[in-house]
């Protein structure tokens, strides 16, 4: 009987160490699975992005316009209005100040002095352009109304 009870346990720590051994067989076999997948995707993924930089340097060199479109133009004002080459020049004097407030700047149609209150920088006398008003708030590109 004894010698029964023992056979029957080491059958059962044998089975024991197969299962365990299988399992551990498994999981490196899942691993490489997966390990292989992501390599694959992430070559899928290279040859994807390789691609569209291929094409999106064909069409910079292709189409000059296309790159000129995206090259982003600085914004010297905003507004609707058609400006002149004065205004404009007013307009850039308002650049310059909302760089160095400190500056002495006078408006090249009316002459006056920059008024500077806080945060606003404004045309002295808009009206001489022919505008409302000519301005930059807290820093803003400047506005012509
Ligand atoms: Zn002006």
């Amino acid at each position: 009987m004894g010698d029964n009870l023992e056979d029957i346990e080491q059958a059962e720590n044998r089975l024991a160490n197969k299962i365990r051994k299988e399992k551990i067989e498994i999981a490196i076999l899942e691993k490489d699975n997966q390990e292989k997948q992501l390599r694959t995707l992430k070559f899928y993924l290279y040859i994807q992005i390789a691609i569209i930089i291929a094409a999106l340097l064909l069409m910079y060199k292709r189409y000059p316009e296309v790159s000129a479109a995206l090259t982003p133009q600085r914004i010297l004002r905003y507004g609707t209005y058609e400006t002149d080459a004065k205004t404009d020049e007013c307009i850039s004097n308002i650049w310059k100040l909302m760089g160095n407030k400190k500056l002495k700047l006078h408006c090249p149609v009316s002459g006056k002095e920059y008024i500077i209150d806080g945060d606003e920088i404004y045309c002295p006398d808009a009206s001489v352009h022919g505008f409302k008003k000519i301005y930059s708030s807290k820093g803003q590109i400047p506005r012509v109304e």
